[in-house]
C-alpha cells in the first residue's frame, strides 16, 4: 500500500530527525517545508503552544493540500513562573541562538538551590488536514535545569536539562533514548492513536 504523505511543518533539523525516526515503520511518509520553498513564513504569535501549533499546521495544509502536521514546544520553569515557556526560542532576543538562550537562562536562575530548580519540556502537536480540519495531543517531559552544560547531542535546552530518573541530561542521550522519553515523543505517541480516526473523518 502506498504511504500517506504528512507534511511536518518545521525547518528545525534536529526536529524533523527525531520525527522522522519516530514516523520510521509506520503508514505515513514524512516530508518537510523543504519540499515546498515557495511556501510564505508566518509570524508565532500565538498565546499558547496549542494556538502557534493550529496556526503554523492550518496554513501549511492549506497552502500544500495536504495534511500536515506542526508542533510547538518549549521549556517551562517553575521558579521564572513558567518562562521561557512560548518563548523558548528567543529568549535571549530575536536573532538568539541555543548558547545565547541557555546562558540566559543560567544567569536568571543564579543563587536558586537545585532542589528548586524543576522544568519541563511541553510540546503540543497538531495534525490539520487541507481544509483546515485538526486535532491535537500533547506531552511532557520533567527534569531541573543545571549550570554546567553535559551532553553533544540535541538542541536547543537539552544539555542543561537534567533528567533525574536517569541521571543524564537530555543531551547525553542518544536520539532512540530521548525518542523513548521526551516531550515531543510521547506527543506523537498521543497523535499516532487519534490519527487513524482523524484521517476517517476527514478524508
Ligand atoms: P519551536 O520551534 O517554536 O517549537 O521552539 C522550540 C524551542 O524550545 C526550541 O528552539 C528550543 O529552544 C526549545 N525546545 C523545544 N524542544 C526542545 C528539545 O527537545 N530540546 C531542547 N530544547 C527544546
Amino acid at each position: 500500500m502506498d504511504k500517506i504523505e504528512l507534511v511536518f511543518a518545521t525547518r528545525n533539523f534536529n526536529k524533523l530527525k527525531e520525527i522522522r525516526t519516530i514516523f520510521k515503520d509506520s503508514m505515513f511518509k514524512i516530508l518537510s517545508l523543504d519540499n515546498f520553498p515557495e511556501i510564505p513564513s508566518w509570524h508565532e504569535d500565538g498565546e499558547s503552544f496549542a494556538e502557534n501549533a493550529i496556526k503554523k499546521a492550518t496554513i501549511v495544509a492549506k497552502y500544500t493540500g495536504k495534511y500536515t502536521i506542526a508542533d510547538d514546544s518549549g521549556l517551562e520553569v517553575e521558579a521564572l513562573n513558567g518562562r521561557p515557556g512560548i518563548y523558548s526560542a528567543r529568549y535571549a532576543g530575536k536573532n538568539s541562538d541555543d548558547k545565547a538562550n541557555n546562558n540566559k537562562l543560567i544567569k536568571e536562575l543564579k543563587g536558586i538551590p537545585q532542589n528548586k530548580r524543576d522544568a519541563m519540556f511541553r510540546c503540543v502537536i497538531v495534525v490539520a488536514s487541507p481544509d483546515c480540519k485538526y486535532c491535537l495531543a500533547e506531552g511532557t517531559c520533567k527534569g531541573n535545569i543545571i549550570d554546567i552544560p553535559r551532553g553533544k547531542n540535541g538542541f536547543g535546552y537539552d544539555p542543561i536539562f537534567f533528567i533525574p530518573d536517569i541521571k543524564r541530561t537530555m543531551a547525553e542521550l542518544s536520539l532512540s533514548e530521548k525518542n523513548k522519553i521526551s516531550h515531543r515523543a510521547l506527543a506523537i505517541k498521543e497523535l499516532k492513536k487519534i490519527l487513524p480516526e482523524f484521517l476517517k473523518k476527514t478524508l
